[in-house]
């Protein structure tokens, strides 16, 4: 049905810069895509927080254990535009619960295939799409799950091979390259809206124990 998330990278930490855009499976609601970006110079105050909120890992790890993010940005300061008056309401309301530790650019409700779309850039921040079809309940699950990527991008500073390897060995490595990133974004929203509605890589839901490394997560810390 072509509905699913879609997750956008921009330009990798460290030398490997793939070209183009990779489209995940997806399999009902998500999709994730990965497009890589030379970082606008009006980033340049936001790349600041996500060094300062790494500035405390060490180096040479990924930073996994005792490392907590700074939070990121105000949920007031998000722009959200389209959709309608409920939509934009709901999606503030989404933000303000469950979006402290990230830093989205924008929320906005657009005609689309993809029930959400989240692209990710390398400085740990985030831009999200949703269908303007997309309401209700089902809102919120999609929105929580494109949150919960950005969550784990600014937690993880943008460096996609760092969460990728550490979601793998929690969460299951999933469908594709990217599917550790969707298993991740599905147990964050289990974990975070304690349902499991429209969830569309974990369709049984979570283990306890994956549900318990999500609300690491949530509290900003790496796994
Ligand atoms: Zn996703």
């Amino acid at each position: 049905m072509g509905n699913g998330d879609y997750l956008v990278y921009a330009m990798p930490r460290a030398g490997k810069i793939r070209t183009g855009r990779v489209r995940l499976i997806c399999v009902l609601c998500f999709a994730l895509t990965l497009v890589f970006l030379m970082l606008p110079a009006w980033t340049a105050g936001m790349e600041t927080k996500a060094v300062a909120a790494t500035s405390s890992a060490p180096a040479s790890s990924t930073g996994a254990g005792s490392f907590r993010a700074a939070q990121g940005r105000s949920h007031q300061d998000v722009p959200v535009t389209g959709g309608s008056k409920t939509q934009r309401a709901d999606a503030k309301k989404y933000l303000k619960k469950w979006g402290k530790y990230s830093w989205i650019r924008f929320v906005k409700f657009q005609k689309s295939g993809h029930s959400g779309l989240t692209t990710l850039y390398s400085d740990g921040t985030a831009g999200i799409v949703i269908s303007s079809k997309v309401t209700g309940k089902k809102l919120r699950q999609v929105l929580v799950h494109e949150i919960a990527h950005a969550q784990h991008n600014w937690i993880y500073a943008g460096n996609w091979a760092a969460s990728i390897k550490a979601f793998k060995s929690v969460f299951g490595k999933g469908k594709g390259q990217f599917g550790p990133l969707e298993n991740a974004a599905d147990c964050s929203t289990q974990h975070l809206t304690k349902s499991k509605a429209n969830l569309a890589y974990k369709k049984k839901g979570c283990s306890a124990k994956e549900l318990s490394h999500a609300k690491k997560l949530a509290q900003g810390y790496r796994i």
